[in-house]
């Protein structure tokens, strides 16, 4: 059998899991494009944010990580700016790429509402690694000029809201009110005039999810003293000041927002179906089915459990619908029959700062405290350590192709 050269463009939770199945596979020659040499595991963003960990633990090279697979699973860095379906060939920055199956893995961004003004300008995002850094480093850099210029201790309120009450709002606030906590205690130079405002547009956090996760995250966060202020909807955003519902005024020192994600750029140019998201449609396997050997799977994707539930976008759906759209890449190469994705939701679990999450998962586990942090941090420590294991093997080959040891 003739092999074909498979293209995974984008290499998050949903490229990186297609990756393994299709780099074990004798029937393909597998190039990962991401315009980025690293993964970036955003679900551990708020632990970088809150400066429980470093940049290190929050990515895995993927230069590295493809070497390991042997020489037929290659990574370019390109930001690919077009797709010729017809043509079966990609136009990125840097040059251009032939494929003969494409599977689009290129992920989601914040949805700044166009006509919030100012929103997108002074506010921070946390979708990116460097946005999530950028925001660190100037919230550090500007706690410690009000401590050296109020001699310790603030006596002007330092405000961050946090918009948008869902998942990575949730933990962002959660993780933000312990760090500070921990913070004010351990430190002589107090500063205690920290206050974190978390704007939700509907009655409770984490709307849609089942009312454990939404009681036991409303508990914690007003624990840690953050300020839920439901029902407001923000109507626009100066430099540190934000108005919300028309006329109520907050002054903030720093916003990030998270409310709500629309598809990568890169579906804006694509003659095929969208939703309202930008999402691409895809049929049961995953096939973006007006073009032959086209998949996409994460976030770019508009995913779908077996019964047709819309799935919402999770590096769980992520990872799950990048393996089934790579098993059917294989197949189709192979002549088999391709399966149905078959995703469900296995859980939800939710960092609340420190040790502390909540969980609920197969629906019948549910937990919060130490406990329910123990498990979310297996689950994510054993994903981040798998790949790291196998990276290991990339910088062994990179090294004896260099010659030397590195260790
Ligand atoms: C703060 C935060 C906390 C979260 N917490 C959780 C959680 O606890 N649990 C959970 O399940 N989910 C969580 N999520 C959601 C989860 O991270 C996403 O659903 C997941 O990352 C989607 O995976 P993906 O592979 O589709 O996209 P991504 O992981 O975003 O990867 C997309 C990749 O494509 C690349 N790319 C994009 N455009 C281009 C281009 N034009 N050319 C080349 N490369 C490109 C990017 O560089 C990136 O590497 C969280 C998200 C955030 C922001």
């Amino acid at each position: 059998m003739q092999r074909k050269r498979v293209v995974i463009v984008g290499g998050g939770y949903a490229g990186v899991e297609a990756l393994k199945v299709l780099a074990t596979s004798e029937s393909c020659d597998v190039v990962l494009i991401d315009q980025h040499p690293y993964h970036y595991l955003q679900t551990e963003a708020y632990e970088l944010i809150a400066n429980e960990c470093s940049m290190t633990r929050v990515t895995i090279d993927l230069v590295a990580l493809c070497m390991s697979y042997g020489e037929h699973v290659t990574y370019i860095k390109d930001t690919i700016r077009e797709i010729d379906f017809q043509a079966k060939h990609i136009m990125g920055q840097n040059s251009g790429h032939a494929y003969d199956y494409l599977l689009v893995c290129t992920g989601s961004r914040t949805a700044y509402n166009g006509a919030t003004e100012g929103l997108r300008e002074y506010s921070h995002g946390v979708k990116t690694l460097l946005s999530a850094l950028t925001f660190k480093q100037q919230f550090e850099q500007r706690l410690y000029q009000r401590m050296e210029s109020e001699g310790g201790w603030c006596s002007e309120p330092f405000n961050i809201v946090i918009g948008g009450g869902g998942l990575s709002g949730v933990e962002i606030a959660a993780e933000m009110a312990y760090y500070i906590r921990v913070f004010h205690q351990d430190n002589t130079l107090t500063c205690d005039n920290i206050h974190i405002f978390l704007v939700i547009p509907h009655e409770s956090v984490l709307e849609g999810m089942e009312p454990y996760l939404i009681t036991q995250a409303t508990k914690r966060l007003l624990k840690l003293g953050v300020k839920i202020l439901n029902h407001s909807r923000i109507t626009s955003v100066e430099e540190h000041v934000l108005i919300l519902n028309q006329s109520e005024k907050i002054c903030f020192d720093f916003m990030i927002f998270t409310g709500g994600i629309v598809a990568s750029t890169i579906t804006a140019g694509m003659d095929v179906p969208k939703n309202k998201k930008s999402q691409l449609i895809v049929d049961k396997y995953l096939a973006v089915s007006q073009y032959e050997g086209v998949f996409a799977a994460g976030d770019i994707a508009q995913l779908q459990d077996k019964e047709g539930k819309m799935l919402p976008p999770t590096a769980q759906s992520a990872e799950q619908s990048g393996r089934s759209a790579a098993v059917n890449i294989v197949a189709l190469i192979e002549g088999k029959v391709m399966k149905p994705s078959n995703m469900k939701m296995r859980g939800v679990m939710i960092a609340l700062g420190g040790n502390y999450a909540s969980v609920s998962l197969l629906g019948w586990i549910r937990v919060s405290g130490i406990v329910g942090y123990m498990i979310k941090t297996v689950i994510m420590r054993g994903y981040r350590y798998l790949l790291h294991i196998q990276c290991v093997k990339g910088i062994e080959i990179m090294d004896k192709s260099k010659g030397h040891c590195r260790f």
